[in-house]
């Protein structure tokens, strides 16, 4: 079974120009939860005045209608974030930090040991249902290709402080398969969160689960780019990822045409097209 972990609602939607109310988040959230996909990251933690796209994630999380056998995950930054989270009910923390200085400096106002030690202490109190996502674990807009090692190193930190779970991210979309090939078996990592810029996503989702990860990031309708790369374009789609993995015998365990459904109502929602392109192809054979 492969595990898909929804971003749309949270990295999808904070990547966007429009400011989507907590009202329509949690109706993105709970259309999600309704198709069988296991995780979803319903919202951030951040300041309201910092990413307006993320603002009210309290509301988001008390307007979910719960549903079973679906865990609803938060990111989280720093302390701040983590004692927000613990007051919701949602059962899972994602803790992420970039691999290198100068993402970690634009992002969180931190060197890349700065941030390593504030998210430690943030996964040190709460090592349970916690999983640590390493940003541009393959290339950095600033720094340009990440060496392996670094990752590694992080790798094998955050385990050591406990955290359970470790997803490599290609937050600009620069990987190929054999360098995700290499560093999931050599890291063991359990998840990749792949970008589609340069049309590499869906090979190296294919080639992370080869290499033995279980869990992929994607985003429904391909939402979401990276605020510190303006021509980056989004995260993989959850619907064009599942038809593929469902396409070789993978089992998803989510219903495709629902999937479908969802786009199509967001593109309405947002007054564009997707980035996606089984939603506007359609289904094969159609249903
Ligand atoms: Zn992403």
């Amino acid at each position: 079974m492969i595990s898909i972990c929804e971003v749309g609602p949270r990295d999808g939607l904070q990547n966007e120009r429009d400011v989507l109310p907590a009202e329509t988040r949690a109706e993105l959230v709970n259309r999600l939860a309704a198709t069988g996909l296991p995780r979803i990251e319903a919202v951030s933690f951040v300041r309201d005045d910092a990413v307006p796209q993320m603002a009210g994630a309290e509301e988001v999380v008390a307007a979910i209608e719960r549903r079973d056998g679906v865990e609803y995950a938060g990111l989280v930054l720093n302390e701040k974030g983590l004692e927000r989270l613990n007051a919701t009910s949602l059962d899972r923390m994602n803790v992420t930090l970039g691999a290198t200085d100068s993402f970690n400096q634009r992002n969180a106002n931190a060197s890349l040991d700065e941030a390593k030690e504030r998210a430690s202490a943030i996964v040190g109190a709460r090592p349970a249902k916690t999983t640590v996502t390493i940003s541009v674990a393959f290339g950095c807009p600033f720094e340009g290709p990440v060496d392996p090692g670094v990752v590694s190193g992080l790798v094998d930190h955050f385990r050591e402080v406990g955290a359970e779970e470790i997803v490599l991210a290609d937050t600009i979309g620069v990987a190929t398969p054999g360098q995700v090939k290499s560093l999931i078996s050599d890291t063991s990592a359990q998840g990749f969160h792949g970008h589609n810029t340069r049309n590499t996503g869906y090979a190296n989702a294919y080639t992370a689960l080869e290499a033995g990860a279980t869990i992929l990031d994607a985003s429904i309708g391909g939402l979401g780019g990276c605020p510190f790369a303006p021509k980056a374009t989004g995260n993989i789609a959850t619907e064009d990822l599942v038809y593929m993995l469902e396409g070789d015998g993978g089992e998803t365990g989510v219903d495709l045409d629902a999937l479908v459904a969802i786009s199509e109502w967001l593109e309405t929602v947002l007054g564009r097209p997707l980035e996606g392109q089984l939603y506007r192809a359609g289904l094969f054979p159609s249903a």
